[in-house]
């Protein structure tokens, strides 16, 4: 069975976040999935001026101190995360790569003046990180809106759209699991 090792970053409060996000992973995906412990110091990602972590520097820390043997890592965290050329970044993931990190910040009502949902919260982290796992499989967006691999700027975006890959897409993912 294929793996992906779940590694848990700066999760703060959403700690409890990590071990029903492995096995609703497993569930969907068919993977066997393991929490490991991030063994390296993620305050090397913090960018002072803009008070955010930069993913390309947590993905590239998460690959060099990862069991060579795994070979996918999603990364998860309750930072905001950023990269350069955007404002914000749900999560991101290397196309067709091994590393992939997604983020809680920006996924809770709060944030944006609602009430606290957590399930809500934890829905869009679901979807979130099998979007992030589809780049990882090497899928690009998706034009279907209710495919997970749909592109979301927005959080609304995320509730749009389902947890699951459309027929396309999926099909691409089991090529990449069957040949593992
Ligand atoms: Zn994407
Ligand atoms: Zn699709």
């Amino acid at each position: 069975m294929a793996s992906l090792q779940l590694v848990p970053i700066f999760c703060g409060q959403q700690a409890g976040l990590v071990a029903p996000l492995g096995a609703r992973l497993a569930a969907l995906l068919g993977l066997e999935v393991v929490v490991h412990e991030a063994t390296f110091d993620a305050e090397v990602a913090f960018d002072v001026d803009r008070g955010q972590y930069n993913t390309r520097v947590l993905l590239a820390r998460l690959l060099q101190h990862a069991d060579p043997k795994a070979p996918r890592l999603l990364g998860l965290t309750a930072v905001d995360l950023f990269i350069p050329v955007l404002t914000f970044v749900f999560g991101e993931a290397e196309l067709g790569g091994r590393a992939a990190i997604v983020s809680t910040f920006r996924l809770e009502n709060e944030l944006y003046g609602l009430p606290p949902d957590p399930a809500l919260c934890f829905e869009r982290l679901v979807k979130e990180s099998v979007h992030e796992l589809g780049h990882l499989f090497g899928l690009v967006h998706c034009q279907r809106s209710s495919c997970v691999m749909a592109s979301s700027n927005y959080v609304e975006g995320i509730d749009l759209k389902a947890a699951s890959y459309c027929d396309r897409c999926l099909g691409q993912v089991r090529r990449q699991l069957g040949g593992r």
